[in-house]
């Protein structure tokens, strides 16, 4: 099977071969944006290269800009700049976490046109949790004003470690009763059944992970070695190598809140195992820590307001949770040496960034943080949904998925 997003890598293809999807690729990255530029970058004729845009023109993929003529490389008279046109679709997405979910419509270049963010509580089970997206689903679409068959497909993003190929969980920590279900089959079931439209696309990706793509492309699109550490109820990372989520063999890349901390000693984790990261410097642990000092916060969540209210002991412990993650950091910046380093959940903040510095900085080689940004979330809590909505859009305009639709369309 075909990476959803392995457009980026096989961008365009130069030479005879490069296809009506190649095309569309190069105008959708701005690589190429006339036709003119198209000819030079692919070495197709004048023609071919005509021919090849009739195809995307016809299937209302492709339009011709309003920005008015520019120059093209190859002289002659001005050529009128091409688009990848959003309108003829739109993409759901949805971000579970443990308690609390947000869902979405998207255009397919990635801005929000609906959201509802809700109570959902994923121990209830994929069965019930999938059922009810699809109707918050139902209710987006006609909140932003579009029609279920305009839908080209659906992401998901869940707590937990995903299998890409199949879109199962594998082996949650923190999703009791989600391990191997079968959630795109389920939420295209929820899909039709409450918007009486036909089965689309449902790609499911870890959560960080798609919070690091949609960061990525948003803030950091220049940044070829990017990192997010998402600490919420869980604490993981998603990276973003050249443009693409880099997964490892079985989804388990990223999954640094199980890595054994020495102060974690007695500390249980909700995995079951003791000394975790996550069960010393999550918002859960830092949540508990309150609590027994006498502080009321049950969660994350109620973490995340006390530090909003500049809570003092909040802060404190926040502080501590940022140098047992900055202490783990230091090796994944060592290995990774990524360019920005963005620090993302319910705890990301001043004083939680502070522990961070601290430690990293301390334990990570010199040359491996020279040229390290750490920083806070541009997207906040939408980023997974322009994450996963851009997950979908990246699979179905890569280059050879776009022939084999053209076809499907008898385009
Ligand atoms: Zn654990």
């Amino acid at each position: 099977m075909t990476t959803p997003d392995g457009t980026t890598a096989k961008a365009a293809k130069a030479g005879s071969q490069a296809s009506s999807g190649d095309l569309l690729e190069l105008v959708r990255s701005g690589r190429a944006t006339t036709r003119g530029a198209l000819q030079q970058v692919t070495g197709l004729s004048r023609a071919t290269v005509g021919q090849r845009l009739d195809r995307l023109f016809r299937a209302g993929w492709l339009r011709e800009g309003a920005a008015g003529p520019v120059d093209s490389p190859l002289g002659g008279r001005p050529s009128v700049r091409l688009e990848f046109d959003d309108s003829h679709g739109v993409v759901l997405a949805a971000d579970l976490d443990t308690r609390h979910a947000r869902a979405a419509v998207l255009s397919l270049t990635g801005e929000l046109l609906a959201e509802h963010a809700g109570p959902l509580l994923v121990e209830e089970g994929p069965d019930a949790v999938l059922g009810e997206l699809g109707r918050w689903f139902a209710e987006l679409l006609e909140k932003a004003g579009h029609r279920a068959h305009e839908v080209c497909g659906i992401g998901l993003a869940v707590p937990g470690p995903v299998d890409s190929d199949t879109g199962r969980v594998v082996q949650p920590p923190i999703m009791p009763g989600w391990d191997g279900y079968d959630i795109r089959g389920r939420l295209t079931r929820a899909f039709t059944e409450h918007t009486g439209a036909g089965p689309v696309p449902v790609l499911v990706d870890n959560d960080a992970n798609l919070m690091a793509y949609g960061e990525q492309r948003t803030a950091h699109p220049d940044c070829s070695a990017f990192v997010l550490v998402k600490v919420s109820t869980g604490i993981g990372a998603g990276v973003v190598v050249g443009g693409t989520i880099y997964r490892g063999i079985d989804g388990g890349a990223g999954d640094i809140g199980h890595i054994r901390v020495p102060e974690g000693a007695d500390a249980l984790c909700r995995c079951g195992s003791y000394g975790c990261l996550a069960a010393v410097a999550s918002g859960g642990a830092v949540a508990r820590r309150l609590a027994e000092s006498g502080v009321a916060a049950a969660s994350g969540s109620d973490v995340r307001d006390l530090l909003t209210s500049g809570h003092p002991g909040a802060a404190a412990f926040a502080r501590e949770a940022g140098r047992h993650v900055g202490d783990v950091l230091a090796t994944v910046v060592t290995l990774l040496n990524p360019g920005v380093l963005m620090i993302a959940g319910d705890l990301a903040g001043t004083a939680f960034l502070t522990g961070v510095r601290e430690l990293l900085y301390q334990r990570a080689l010199p040359r491996s943080t020279a040229h390290l940004d750490v920083v806070t979330s541009r997207l906040g809590e939408r980023a997974a949904l322009v994450g996963g909505g851009a997950l979908v859009v990246e699979h179905l305009y890569a280059p050879e998925r776009v022939e084999e639709r053209l076809h499907a369309m008898g385009v």
